[in-house]
């Protein structure tokens, strides 16, 4: 049986090489050649652990074929699944074009029998309404009864995007008729997880509304943090305490510069707009957008606070993904920092394992140097704004090139900052306060 995955990227890439692993047959469609060419070669075109090696297994026994004819691709497959890209537009709603444009190029070569799977996030009805439409007009063919549709939402996360899919949360296939539903759900057969058949608009609430309340844990940790900073208690141990309850759960509590990447900040924009259509005000997704915008200047406001004008002052940057671990810069926090450090009258200097490259090409002012070393270097302070594991092992010795060793932990990863504080380096923190007035007189930490 042969499955078409139409849109190679993380989503894409991905569920195609999982499924070639799972012992399917998969052709995989780009329009993008350069994606295509890299693929071809068995390199994924983005950083991501495990996929090149499988991707070129699947290559090698001849299990995911490639190209750029989606007519072939819907000929010759039973299921043709669509990972192309939903981003907002600047109105903050889904700009479906990309998906539309790729339905109207599937339904010229639709024939009956076939189940077409929607994998990209969309607002509720979109598929009923928008691809429905064009997949029937421009076939001839009636959905549900011809051929099969079915929303198929991914939750996998970046940098962890192999594991995610073959050891998912959970698989949830939305369904116009239910028995193509489960023709899909048998697809994942093999896969030990829990599996939910609802209908479309349901499915593609699902995924929305998850990202969006993923969103919001963020958004309120942060707003914790700021708050334990004020008062000097520390939002880590906090977190920690609150997150042992098994109704909250320690997950996505983590406080530091915000949330970015191609998911979480263009799912919120896209649930609210939606919402706004339908004449309703989404007040905390709001609130969570806002307070997600605000916490990365918060990092440029503790500089400041320490140093002064920042006007001439050399800042380094340590990450610049939207997270550690990947070379994504789609809406990356380091953006917002170093847009502002800029406009502050501040030098940067950034780095990161893997993503200098792309985060040149988003922002070709600044100084991208290849170690943490050359980064810091005459650096009058520094703002760490990944998780990378590398920054958490930074030593006394590593800050000894800056001109004033000042660092922002944005993200908590220094696990003793008193060990480098002894040593006359200066770290402020998320979340992380020095006052005192919430402990009394003389009262003292447990630690
Ligand atoms: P992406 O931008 O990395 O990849 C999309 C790919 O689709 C590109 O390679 C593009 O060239 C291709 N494409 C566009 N139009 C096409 C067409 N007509 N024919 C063939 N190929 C076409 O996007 P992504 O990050 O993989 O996301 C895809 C979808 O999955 C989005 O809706 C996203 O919201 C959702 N999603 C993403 C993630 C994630 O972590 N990236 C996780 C869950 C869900």
């Amino acid at each position: 049986m042969r499955i078409s995955v139409v849109g190679c990227g993380f989503v894409g890439l991905t569920t195609g090489v999982a499924l070639a692993h799972l012992g399917y047959r998969v052709h995989l469609v780009d329009i993008n050649k350069n994606r295509l060419s890299s693929i071809t070669e068995g390199e994924s075109p983005f950083y991501e652990p495990l996929l090149d090696k499988m991707l070129m297994t699947g290559l090698k026994n001849k299990t995911i074929t490639m190209g750029s004819d989606i007519e072939k691709a819907v000929k010759t497959s039973k299921f043709i699944i669509i990972a192309v890209q939903t981003p907002v537009d600047k109105g903050g709603s889904s700009n479906l074009s990309f998906l539309l444009k790729c339905s109207r190029s599937i339904a010229r070569s639709l024939s009956a029998g076939k189940i077409i799977i929607i994998k990209s996030t969309v607002p509720p009805g979109t598929t009923l309404n928008k691809v429905v439409p064009i997949l029937e007009s421009d076939s001839g063919l009636k959905a549900g009864k011809d051929f099969g549709i079915v929303m198929n939402p991914e939750f996998l996360q970046e940098g962890r995007a192999i594991k995610d899919t073959l050891e998912p949360s959970r698989i949830i296939v939305g369904s116009l008729k239910k028995k193509h539903g489960e023709q899909v759900m048998s697809l994942f057969h093999s896969i030990d997880a829990p599996k939910l058949i609802t209908d479309i608009p349901t499915a593609e609430m699902i995924k929305l509304v998850s990202n969006c309340f993923l969103a919001t844990k963020i958004s309120f940790a942060n707003e914790i943090a700021n708050l334990c900073e004020k008062v000097g208690v520390d939002v880590v141990e906090v977190m920690d305490g609150v997150g042992l309850d098994d109704r909250i759960g320690r997950r996505f509590l983590n406080a530091g510069l915000g949330f970015g990447g191609s998911c979480l900040p263009k799912d919120l924009s896209a649930l609210i707009a939606f919402s706004r259509n339908h004449d309703l005000n989404l007040r905390l997704l709001k609130a969570t957008e806002s307070v997600n915008s605000a916490q990365p200047l918060r990092a440029v406001d503790l500089l400041e606070e320490t140093l002064g004008s920042l006007k001439g002052k050399k800042i380094a940057i340590l990450g610049l993904a939207f997270k550690s671990g990947v070379d994504d810069v789609r809406d990356t926090r380091a953006l917002p920092i170093a847009t502002e450090l800029v406009s502050r009258g501040a030098t940067v200097m950034g780095y990161d394992p893997l993503a200098n490259e792309n985060f040149q090409k988003l922002l070709p002012s600044i100084s991208l140097k290849p170690s943490i070393k050359d980064a810091l270097f005459g650096a009058d302070g520094c703002i760490i704004q990944t998780e990378e594991k590398e920054f958490a092992k930074l030593r006394q010795q590593d800050f000894s090139g800056m001109r004033n060793r000042f660092v922002i932990d944005g993200r908590r990863v220094i696990q003793s900052p008193k060990k480098l504080t002894d040593f006359g380096i200066n770290i402020k923190a998320i979340g992380l306060g020095d006052t005192k007035s919430v402990r009394g007189k003389g009262g003292s930490s447990a630690k």
